[in-house]
């Protein structure tokens, strides 16, 4: 069968043929409709230092996806062939005191699906069926196939109460849209959004009513005088990974706001804990998804009237998935879908 490989440790991904995979009896075995890159994939495509250290080449990278119930183990109760299921790709341990409380986010030991174990840009992709998660039938494909971002998304946006709050999100990749998306919908009153990226600002206010701020051209605190926000913002969501984009949401904070981070950091930043201190900030980390908790949360939000489909900007059959690369490297895009037929 076919499979995106990162066959070589070096920039690239080659499509090979790899084996079928085995299944166990706990497990799911899926057949791939559609994928959708991540910004992860694009790093291991790049190799950069992150990749290089964590990466075990041969690898078939990629954990964003929709696809069809083709078997299942033994031991299998809840899925039966022919269902339409997406997935949950960080692998817990079951054992650890977080797992056994049911707090599996907090799992002192995930694995992920396409970085350390066998990913989904290929024809079958087998994981247990603890991690799968079932679509319901008016949730289109593309939709379903972005659920791991959009549960980043949601995870974040939904960590503070962001009723009538005013809430900046640094970095308008999908990620950030996606969230200032749902900031919007839940009632949040000033909704800023910060990049350099002019592409990702336009499609930043295309899907949501937000102020979208080019930080290389205009001011934060001038935007906040725009918006007669006195104070500074209640709540921070970082999403953009840039050290000076977060010493931005800090000096811009209301005394008392809380911050979420999702952003990974390529350069340390420097922590101004002054800020943190004097603000009485409270700082939370956010990584993946709550199991299953956002996943119910970020399905019910799209059934209840969110519309995030226009994060989706670009199609490929996976043939071309050099294409997706290339357009995601080029920071004009926002979701990249690949096309792995019915
Ligand atoms: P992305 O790289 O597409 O988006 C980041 C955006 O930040 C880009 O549009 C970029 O132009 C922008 N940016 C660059 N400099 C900036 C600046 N000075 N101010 C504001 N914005 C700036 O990433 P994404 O896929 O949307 O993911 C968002 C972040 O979340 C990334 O850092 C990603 O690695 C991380 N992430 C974390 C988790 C987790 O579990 N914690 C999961 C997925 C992604
Ligand atoms: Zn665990």
């Amino acid at each position: 069968m076919k499979a995106l490989v990162k066959a070589k440790p070096e920039p690239g991904l080659w499509l090979q043929d790899v084996p079928e995979p085995k299944y166990g009896p706990a497990d799911v075995l899926i057949k791939i409709r559609k994928t959708a890159i991540c910004g992860t994939d694009l790093h291991i495509y790049n190799w950069d230092a992150w990749s290089q250290k964590t990466i075990k080449t041969p690898m078939v990278i990629g954990h964003e996806f929709v696809g069809e119930v083709v078997a299942v183990g033994a031991a299998v109760k809840n899925f039966r062939p022919g269902q339409r299921v997406s997935g949950e790709g960080h692998l817990t341990c079951g054992k650890c005191r977080s797992c056994r409380a049911g707090k599996r986010h907090l799992c002192i030991d995930t694995h992920g699906v396409g970085v350390n174990r066998i990913g989904c840009f290929t024809e079958l992709l087998v994981i247990p069926e603890i991690n799968v998660y079932p679509v319901p039938d008016n949730l289109e494909d593309d939709i379903a196939a972005i659920m791991d971002p959009f549960g980043n998304a949601a995870h974040t946006a939904l960590s503070f109460d962001l009723v009538g709050e005013d809430v900046i999100i640094t970095g308008a990749g999908p990620i950030g849209i996606m969230a200032a998306t749902i900031a919007k919908r839940i009632g949040a009153r000033h909704v800023v959004i910060t990049d350099v990226n002019d592409y990702r600002l336009n499609l930043a206010k295309s899907l949501a009513s937000v102020r979208a701020v080019n930080v290389a051209r205009e001011s934060l605190s001038d935007i906040q005088n725009e918006l007669g926000m006195m104070q500074g913002f209640d709540v921070g969501m970082e999403m953009s990974g840039v050290p000076s984009a977060f010493d931005q949401m800090l000096e811009s904070m209301n005394h008392g706001g809380k911050i979420a981070m999702l952003g990974i950091f390529s350069q340390k930043p420097l922590l101004n804990s002054d800020l943190v201190i004097f603000k009485s900030l409270t700082l939370k980390g956010i990584y993946g998804r709550e199991m299953f908790e956002t996943w119910y949360k970020m399905i019910s939000l799209v059934q209840s009237g969110l519309d995030i489909a226009p994060i989706i900007t670009h199609r490929f059959d996976v043939d071309d998935f050099q294409k997706g690369f290339d357009v995601m490297n080029s920071g004009q895009s926002g979701k990249v879908i690949l096309n792995w037929g019915e």
